[in-house]
């Protein structure tokens, strides 16, 4: 049996990280068995769908890398895919339901009789659920068709996975207690379900409910605040699954290989918005300086800092040291142009060590030295503090600010190799 699984968004907003996740595990269940994946837009509710929300999610999912096999823009066989456009696929089961004589009307509504007795389902993560239809106060008969005459959610639903032929329904723990109304409606049509998996919630740090205003919630935002796609999906991926390993930094091909439904946490998972910083951090790591350049280069350009020839160089030297593609142009800046701010606290901590008495000495050695490079600019540091009796330790740090106007930034040969010769020689006498 090839694996077939889906994602049913309703566009009603933009693409949260829970729905990021939702596509990401349908997807990577669906490639790790060789299978389909397909996207299904669920946008019955006309008053709240817009145009804006559908297009964000489709974004939101080219973005991560998430491609369908049947869907919109796709097609397949079973489509339209759109909810919207599939109402006498939606008649046509009515009319089953109401020959099994299962639909009363009520009003002009029509409830689905529940069979009543205890419906027992088996989830992948969470276990065995059961709910005991023999209470009829706890569980009414369900509305399926409303009196304006539209389908409610569970009916299309349903539906559309006997009809789009799901294996496996890969969804929110907010869908648990909805699943046994939808097997009664499944064993009412003589069909049979897919299996089901529901993934744990996800919390912000700090225990509440994640919601949409949070940092970090919406899929959408994470290019401009500087993520990698990679490192986002790797992010979200763990958001209640883990590899059973320390491993916690993983392409979208390695998570295909380690992904497993069994792997999947009952706990809530936490949100930690730090902790993508983190990850991102590591697969800029991971990734060639030239993809780092590319990726870096809206970021540097938006800033209005120049590309320079030595482009490549510059952002060699600040590719460990920074989280985030934003933080590229202030990490960059003073590399590139003469005028980038400085730290005034690192510049004044700099000015007061005794030893920045000595830049005017060094500044002069270099200029004076008939060979220059980084290494020999390291060399003249220590011939200059020894010759002064101090260490060469003591003076990096006013070298470093001299150079740079901070107190932090790339390996100090970096720099000097950078800014070359006389940039540098300058910048060390007009400290003071
Ligand atoms: N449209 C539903 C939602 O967004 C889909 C639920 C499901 O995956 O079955 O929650």
């Amino acid at each position: 049996m090839t694996v077939r699984t889906r994602f049913a968004p309703s566009p009603t907003g933009y693409l949260h990280v829970g729905g990021g996740r939702t596509a990401l595990f349908n997807w990577l269940f669906a490639r790790k068995h060789k299978g389909t994946f397909i996207l299904r837009v669920e946008d019955t509710d006309a008053a709240r769908n817009t145009e804006e929300a559908r297009q964000a999610i489709f974004d939101g999912m080219n973005w991560l890398g998430l491609d369908w096999d049947e869907g919109p823009e796709k097609g397949g066989p079973h489509g339209p895919y759109y909810q919207s456009r599939r109402n006498e696929i939606y008649d046509a089961y009515f009319e089953k339901l109401l020959a099994a004589d299962r639909l009363y009307k009520d009003g002009d509504a029509y409830r689905f009789r529940f069979d009543r007795k205890p419906i027992t389902m088996h989830d992948l993560v969470c276990g065995e659920v059961t709910i005991d239809y023999r209470d009829e106060s706890n569980t009414p008969d369900m509305v399926v068709k409303r009196s304006d005459g539209s389908y409610v959610f569970h009916f299309v639903n349903v539906v559309d996975d006997l009809e789009m032929e799901m294996t496996h329904v890969i969804r929110g723990e907010d869908h648990l207690m909805n699943t046994p109304k939808h097997l009664q409606l499944i064993e009412a049509l003589g069909a049979q379900p897919p299996q089901y998996a529901h993934i744990p919630l996800i919390l912000n740090p700090d225990g509440s409910k994640m919601s949409k205003r949070d940092v970090g919630a919406a899929v959408g935002d994470y290019p401009r605040q500087g993520f990698l796609s990679g490192a986002v999906v790797n992010f979200i991926a763990l958001l209640g699954w883990s590899s059973k390993s320390d491993d916690e930094i993983f392409t979208l091909t390695e998570l295909i290989d380690r992904f497993s439904l069994e792997a999947i946490n009952r706990a809530p998972a936490r949100f930690d918005y730090e902790k993508c910083k983190w990850v991102n951090q590591q697969h800029i790591a991971k990734i060639s300086t030239e993809a780092f350049a590319d990726l870096a280069k809206p970021f540097v350009e938006a800033e209005n800092l120049p590309i320079t020839e030595n482009y490549a160089a510059v952002i060699a030297a600040v590719k460990e040291k920074v989280r985030l593609l934003t933080e590229v142009p202030a990490a960059i800046d003073f590399l590139v142009t003469d005028t980038a701010t400085q730290d005034e606290e690192a510049v004044a901590k700099a000015k007061a060590n005794p030893n920045a008495a000595l830049l005017p000495a060094l500044a002069d050695q270099l200029a004076n030295g008939t060979e220059w490079s980084a290494e020999k600019a390291k060399e003249a540091i220590g011939e200059v503090a020894a010759a002064h009796g101090a260490k060469a330790g003591q003076l990096m740090f006013p070298v470093r600010v001299a150079l740079s106007g901070r107190a932090h930034g790339p390996d100090l040969g970096d720099i000097f190799a950078i800014l070359g010769k006389e940039k540098c020689v300058a910048r060390l006498r007009s400290f003071h």
